[in-house]
Parts: structure tokens; C-alpha cells; sequence
């Protein structure tokens, strides 16, 4: 899929109401490096205890849209996102990817 497939940068992705963004700890280290804090203070601004508290997630809007999209649908954090980012939809979708993805 990956040869074939083209991002429309249309942020959709970023967009997902009570989309869950998870970020390992190594995540946390990288982000809050690139963003110029320290961990504790990211953790504590940026993220939020995922609704299975099982780790921590990154902070959204009131809209559902990630704290970090642009207005013009671009990742603030790109170099360093997390690796689910990275890696949608090449590496993993689930069912409600192809509602949300217009380019699947
Ligand atoms: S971190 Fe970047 S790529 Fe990931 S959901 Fe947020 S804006 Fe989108
Ligand atoms: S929803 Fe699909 S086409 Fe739109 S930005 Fe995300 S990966 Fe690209």
C-alpha cells in the first residue's frame, strides 16, 4: 500500500473526535526535547491520562483535533510525532480508518 498511496494532507487524521493519540515514554523524552521542556512540564501541559489509564495520550481541542495541527493541516511536532502517526496508514488502520482517510 505504501508505494501506492497518497497523503492528501487534509488532516483529517488529526481531526478524529475522541481520537486517542498515545505516547510511550520514549515519545515523551523526544517531544518535550524538540519542544524545548522539560518532561515533567510536557507531561503535565501537553498530555492527558488515557480514558483506560493505561498511559498517558496527547492533549486534543474541544473540536476533537490534536493540540499540535496547524491551521494548515500540519504536524507542529512532525519530526519527532509519535509513532502511530508515523506510521498510519501504512502500518496499521482500523475500521474506521477508511470513513476517516479519503486517500485509502
Ligand atoms: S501529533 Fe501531529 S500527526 Fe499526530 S495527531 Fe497530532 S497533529 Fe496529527
Ligand atoms: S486522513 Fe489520510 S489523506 Fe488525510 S492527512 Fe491523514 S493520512 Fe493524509
Amino acid at each position: 500500500m505504501k508505494g501506492d498511496f497518497q497523503c492528501r494532507r487534509c488532516g483529517a487524521c488529526c481531526r478524529i473526535k475522541d481520537g486517542i493519540v498515545r505516547v510511550s515514554d520514549a515519545e515523551v523524552v523526544r517531544i518535550a526535547a524538540f519542544l524545548g521542556m522539560g518532561e515533567a512540564e510536557f507531561i503535565e501541559r501537553e498530555t492527558e491520562l488515557a480514558p483506560d489509564r493505561k498511559s498517558l495520550m496527547l492533549r486534543s481541542r474541544p473540536d476533537g483535533s490534536c493540540a499540535y495541527l496547524t491551521a494548515d493541516n500540519l504536524c507542529r511536532i512532525n519530526p519527532v510525532k509519535p509513532d502511530k502517526c508515523s506510521t498510519f496508514p501504512f502500518e496499521w488502520t482500523n475500521p474506521d480508518s477508511y470513513s476517516v482517510c479519503p486517500a485509502l
